[in-house]
């Protein structure tokens, strides 16, 4: 820049010559020397300018090629986000849905095709006396790759009971599953939820409980079975239904999918007890 401006200075100086002399062929031969001089000096400025900024140009490229990389960096930890993801690197928030009282001949083949159509899992607590008759809703929940679990013969209260005749409420009902799907039972619902501890080393069953009750077999009232889930549901809840109503099985179906939406996968129980 300094160079620069000296050269124009001194250009000034010469067209002031050649102005107030006004010979201009002597003075010109000499001034054409100086100027041939100053234009070959300006000509290798220019052109030493032109390297400049293009070797300028060059390493800003590379900069910026070094700030876009670091930039796609930053936006590769940011598609860490769950909804960002791939489907099998995705963190999920297991959940599951637990079904008691049937199989019920109208509901629970309904709540098949629901669970089917979402592609979801559940799990079944099925009670002895309303399978006999039912066989094929049996096999058919089993066959869909759900859990089958037990849910005593007559719903009883397993507490109020005397050893024997709890251990046959439940073991009648496991005989049957077996029979029906070819495996027996590993986990057993106590209605009410009150359960005798001193069954289990009897029974060798793993008894589940819930952690959010719909309340679905009161209220029958869809709405609000959808809210109190959405409202109250976390991770590795398991939420307990009655796939015995209608409203139930309308429920499951909005369920399902706002809970999909939110980035819930639906588990059968055991895959929430021990995984
Ligand atoms: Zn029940």
């Amino acid at each position: 820049m300094r160079h620069f401006y000296r050269i124009q200075v001194i250009w000034n100086k010469q067209a002031d010559i050649k102005y107030r002399n006004g010979k201009p062929a002597g003075r010109q031969r000499i001034n054409m020397s100086g100027w041939k001089k100053q234009r070959w000096l300006l000509g290798m400025l220019g052109l030493l300018c032109c390297l400049a900024a293009l070797y300028g140009r060059t390493q800003k490229i590379e900069t910026d090629g070094k700030a876009e990389v670091q930039v796609l960096n930053r936006e590769d930890t940011e598609t860490a986000h769950p909804e960002n993801m791939e489907e099998g690197e995705r963190e999920t928030k297991k959940i599951a849905l637990t079904f008691d009282d049937g199989p019920h001949p109208v509901y629970t083949e309904q709540m098949l095709e629901v669970l089917e159509e979402a592609q979801v899992p559940a799990t079944f607590f099925l009670l002895g006396q309303n399978i006999e008759g039912h066989e094929e809703l049996v096999k058919e929940i089993a066959e869909k790759g759900h859990l089958i679990g037990n849910h005593t013969f007559h719903h009883v209260q397993i507490t109020g009971l005397p050893k024997e005749k709890a251990c046959e409420e439940i073991e009648e009902t496991s005989q049957l599953i077996e029979e029906l799907t070819g495996k027996g039972t590993e986990y057993v619902r106590p209605p009410f939820g009150t359960w005798n501890e001193g069954l289990e080393s009897s029974l060798d069953l793993i008894p589940v409980m819930w952690t959010i009750d719909t309340l679905d077999w009161t209220t029958q009232n869809v709405d609000s079975i959808v809210e109190h889930v959405v409202k109250n549901v976390g991770e590795n809840d398991i939420i307990l239904m009655h796939d015995s109503y209608k409203s139930t099985v309308q429920a499951t179906e909005r369920i399902i999918s706002l809970l999909k939406a939110e980035g819930f996968e639906f588990v059968t129980v055991d895959e929430v007890l021990f995984d």
